[in-house]
Protein backbone atom coordinates (compact mmCIF):
# COMPACT_ATOMS: atom_id res chain seq x y z
CA UNK A 1 0.00 0.00 0.00
CA UNK A 2 1.56 3.21 -0.80
CA UNK A 3 -0.62 5.43 1.61
CA UNK A 4 0.00 4.87 4.68
CA UNK A 5 -1.37 6.24 8.00
CA UNK A 6 0.27 5.15 11.48
CA UNK A 7 -1.17 6.85 14.75
CA UNK A 8 0.33 6.10 18.05
CA UNK A 9 -3.44 4.30 19.24
CA UNK A 10 -3.55 5.44 23.11
CA UNK A 11 -2.29 8.88 22.04
CA UNK A 12 -4.74 9.40 19.43
CA UNK A 13 -7.12 8.46 21.96
CA UNK A 14 -5.81 10.82 25.17
CA UNK A 15 -6.07 13.67 22.76
CA UNK A 16 -9.60 13.00 21.57
CA UNK A 17 -8.41 13.43 17.84
CA UNK A 18 -10.50 12.75 14.64
CA UNK A 19 -9.08 11.97 11.01
CA UNK A 20 -11.04 11.85 8.09
CA UNK A 21 -9.44 10.95 4.74
CA UNK A 22 -10.27 9.38 1.49
CA UNK A 23 -8.82 6.53 0.17
CA UNK A 24 -8.77 5.54 -3.43
CA UNK A 25 -10.00 1.38 -3.42
CA UNK A 26 -6.95 0.86 -5.22
CA UNK A 27 -4.75 1.31 -2.71
CA UNK A 28 -6.71 -1.73 -0.77
CA UNK A 29 -4.57 -4.48 -2.09
CA UNK A 30 -6.12 -6.82 -0.05
CA UNK A 31 -9.79 -6.10 -0.87
CA UNK A 32 -9.04 -6.56 -4.70
CA UNK A 33 -9.58 -10.22 -5.13
CA UNK A 34 -13.54 -9.10 -3.51
CA UNK A 35 -13.93 -6.12 -6.43
CA UNK A 36 -15.16 -6.49 -10.15
CA UNK A 37 -13.22 -3.49 -10.87
CA UNK A 38 -10.87 -0.86 -8.12
CA UNK A 39 -12.55 2.75 -9.58
CA UNK A 40 -14.03 4.44 -6.80
CA UNK A 41 -12.43 5.80 -3.36
CA UNK A 42 -13.82 5.61 0.38
CA UNK A 43 -14.37 8.16 2.69
CA UNK A 44 -13.36 7.21 6.25
CA UNK A 45 -13.32 8.87 9.83
CA UNK A 46 -11.21 7.41 12.50
CA UNK A 47 -11.62 9.27 16.31
CA UNK A 48 -10.52 8.44 19.66
CA UNK A 49 -12.12 8.38 22.75
CA UNK A 50 -13.55 6.70 25.82
CA UNK A 51 -16.40 4.08 26.18
CA UNK A 52 -19.15 3.60 28.92
CA UNK A 53 -16.47 1.88 31.29
CA UNK A 54 -13.66 4.89 30.36
CA UNK A 55 -11.73 2.11 28.21
CA UNK A 56 -9.71 3.79 25.11
CA UNK A 57 -11.28 2.95 21.70
CA UNK A 58 -11.43 3.99 17.58
CA UNK A 59 -14.52 4.85 16.09
CA UNK A 60 -14.25 3.97 12.65
CA UNK A 61 -16.69 5.00 9.86
CA UNK A 62 -16.58 4.23 5.99
CA UNK A 63 -18.59 5.20 3.50
CA UNK A 64 -18.62 4.75 -0.31
CA UNK A 65 -19.96 2.96 -3.24
CA UNK A 66 -17.49 0.19 -4.41
CA UNK A 67 -18.03 -2.37 -7.31
CA UNK A 68 -17.88 -5.90 -5.72
CA UNK A 69 -17.54 -9.13 -7.96
CA UNK A 70 -20.81 -10.95 -6.77
CA UNK A 71 -20.04 -14.11 -5.16
CA UNK A 72 -22.54 -16.73 -6.99
CA UNK A 73 -22.18 -15.28 -10.57
CA UNK A 74 -19.02 -13.45 -10.64
CA UNK A 75 -20.91 -10.30 -12.09
CA UNK A 76 -21.11 -6.82 -10.63
CA UNK A 77 -22.81 -5.89 -7.51
CA UNK A 78 -22.94 -2.28 -6.96
CA UNK A 79 -22.29 -2.44 -3.01
CA UNK A 80 -22.92 1.09 -0.63
CA UNK A 81 -20.60 0.71 2.16
CA UNK A 82 -22.04 1.81 5.18
CA UNK A 83 -19.66 0.62 7.91
CA UNK A 84 -19.40 1.78 11.53
CA UNK A 85 -17.52 0.23 14.40
CA UNK A 86 -15.80 0.75 17.87
CA UNK A 87 -12.74 -1.36 18.58
CA UNK A 88 -11.71 -1.15 22.22
CA UNK A 89 -7.66 -0.97 22.71
CA UNK A 90 -6.22 -3.55 24.79
CA UNK A 91 -3.10 -3.75 26.57
CA UNK A 92 -2.49 -7.57 26.70
CA UNK A 93 -3.52 -11.01 24.76
CA UNK A 94 -5.40 -12.07 27.42
CA UNK A 95 -7.81 -9.05 28.05
CA UNK A 96 -8.15 -9.45 23.71
CA UNK A 97 -9.45 -12.90 24.43
CA UNK A 98 -12.21 -11.48 26.61
CA UNK A 99 -13.25 -9.46 23.86
CA UNK A 100 -12.93 -12.34 21.03
CA UNK A 101 -16.54 -13.60 23.67
CA UNK A 102 -18.26 -10.92 23.29
CA UNK A 103 -19.66 -10.42 20.02
CA UNK A 104 -21.04 -6.66 20.62
CA UNK A 105 -17.46 -5.51 20.60
CA UNK A 106 -14.09 -6.09 19.14
CA UNK A 107 -11.34 -5.46 21.19
CA UNK A 108 -7.86 -4.77 19.11
CA UNK A 109 -4.25 -4.68 20.87
CA UNK A 110 -2.83 -1.53 21.10
CA UNK A 111 0.35 -0.19 19.40
CA UNK A 112 1.94 2.83 19.03
CA UNK A 113 2.30 2.22 15.35
CA UNK A 114 -1.32 1.22 14.20
CA UNK A 115 -1.58 1.72 10.63
CA UNK A 116 -5.34 2.67 10.42
CA UNK A 117 -5.69 2.11 6.73
CA UNK A 118 -4.62 -1.27 7.58
CA UNK A 119 -7.37 -1.67 10.00
CA UNK A 120 -9.68 0.04 7.73
CA UNK A 121 -9.39 -2.73 4.90
CA UNK A 122 -9.73 -5.31 8.04
CA UNK A 123 -13.08 -3.79 9.26
CA UNK A 124 -14.40 -3.76 5.11
CA UNK A 125 -13.27 -7.15 4.30
CA UNK A 126 -14.81 -8.82 7.81
CA UNK A 127 -18.35 -6.84 6.66
CA UNK A 128 -18.16 -7.69 2.95
CA UNK A 129 -18.37 -11.73 3.86
CA UNK A 130 -21.84 -11.79 4.51
CA UNK A 131 -23.27 -9.73 1.68
CA UNK A 132 -21.22 -9.84 -1.21
CA UNK A 133 -24.13 -11.60 -3.43
CA UNK A 134 -26.53 -10.41 -5.46
CA UNK A 135 -30.18 -10.69 -3.90
CA UNK A 136 -32.07 -13.70 -5.62
CA UNK A 137 -33.75 -12.05 -7.72
CA UNK A 138 -30.27 -9.98 -9.70
CA UNK A 139 -28.30 -12.79 -9.40
CA UNK A 140 -27.64 -13.77 -13.14
CA UNK A 141 -26.81 -17.31 -12.20
CA UNK A 142 -30.57 -17.76 -10.86
CA UNK A 143 -32.10 -17.15 -14.12
CA UNK A 144 -29.67 -19.35 -15.61
CA UNK A 145 -30.62 -22.41 -13.13
CA UNK A 146 -34.23 -21.75 -13.62
CA UNK A 147 -33.50 -22.35 -17.39
CA UNK A 148 -31.88 -25.32 -16.64
CA UNK A 149 -33.98 -26.77 -13.86
CA UNK A 150 -36.87 -26.36 -16.72
CA UNK A 151 -35.17 -28.01 -19.44
CA UNK A 152 -34.85 -30.90 -17.39
CA UNK A 153 -38.06 -31.45 -16.31
CA UNK A 154 -39.65 -30.98 -19.36
CA UNK A 155 -36.94 -31.92 -21.45
CA UNK A 156 -40.10 -33.75 -23.85
CA UNK A 157 -42.19 -30.54 -23.47
CA UNK A 158 -39.32 -28.98 -24.86
CA UNK A 159 -38.82 -31.15 -27.88
CA UNK A 160 -42.43 -31.25 -28.67
CA UNK A 161 -41.85 -27.22 -28.39
CA UNK A 162 -38.88 -27.56 -31.09
CA UNK A 163 -40.63 -29.59 -33.50
CA UNK A 164 -43.64 -27.90 -33.76
CA UNK A 165 -41.82 -24.44 -34.65
CA UNK A 166 -39.80 -26.48 -37.43
ZN1 LIG B 1 -24.85 -12.78 -8.84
Amino acid sequence: MSVRFVIDSLDFVRNARVHHGKIPLVELTRLQSYLFDSRGELMFAVSGSFDEHNKPMLQIVVKGEMNLCCQRCLGKLVHTLDLQSCLILVNDEEELDQYDDDDTVDGILATSDMDVLQLIEDEIILNLSISSRHQENECSIESRVAADKEMSTHPFAKLAGLKKTH
